[in-house]
């Protein structure tokens, strides 16, 4: 991953574009202030009873601005596919994250419940003094001793 570079080139490639030369018309690629091409630069430049034009060495540039176009265009592919292969990573962490979510929800919902549910049960040392006051022998072995016995001995079962 190199975040160093990518503004940089992303700049450079910005700052040139396809330009029309002010004085032959002749389009060409340069720096967004270049307003003549290389053939009519060299030419206001220099004497102007010197030959207009000169292919070999308007070839030997337009090859070095080739050069330079192809290795941005590879830096800026080498930059997207980082780029892309960061992007890929961080969804595999979001989902990962999403699961855990998941399972920690889960553990939330059953602890939630699992607190619910001992709520209602009644304390064993409760339980146990409950039963011993509504022993059927104490209260003549009556009806509602007998059920409210029964009942207290359903609770201890759930424990
Ligand atoms: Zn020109």
């Amino acid at each position: 991953m190199n975040d160093t570079d990518s503004p940089l080139l992303s700049g450079l490639v910005a700052a040139r574009e396809l330009r029309e030369c002010a004085k032959c018309g002749t389009r060409f690629i340069g720096w967004s202030w270049h307003n003549h091409c290389h053939a009519c630069y060299r030419h206001l430049k220099s004497d102007p009873d010197a030959p207009q034009h000169d292919p070999e060495a308007e070839t030997r540039l337009l090859r070095m601005e080739l050069e330079m176009i192809r290795l941005e265009l590879a830096q800026e592919r080498q930059a997207y596919l980082g780029i892309v292969d960061q992007l890929a990573t961080l969804e595999r962490a979001c989902m990962d994250l999403k699961t855990e979510r998941d399972l920690w929800m889960d553990r939330y919902y059953k602890a939630l419940a699992t607190r619910a549910s001992r709520r209602s049960v009644i304390p064993p040392g409760i339980l146990r003094r409950l039963l011993w006051l509504c022993h059927p022998d104490r209260h003549g072995d009556s009806e509602a001793a007998n059920t409210a016995t029964v009942w207290l001995l359903s609770q201890r079962k759930k424990q």
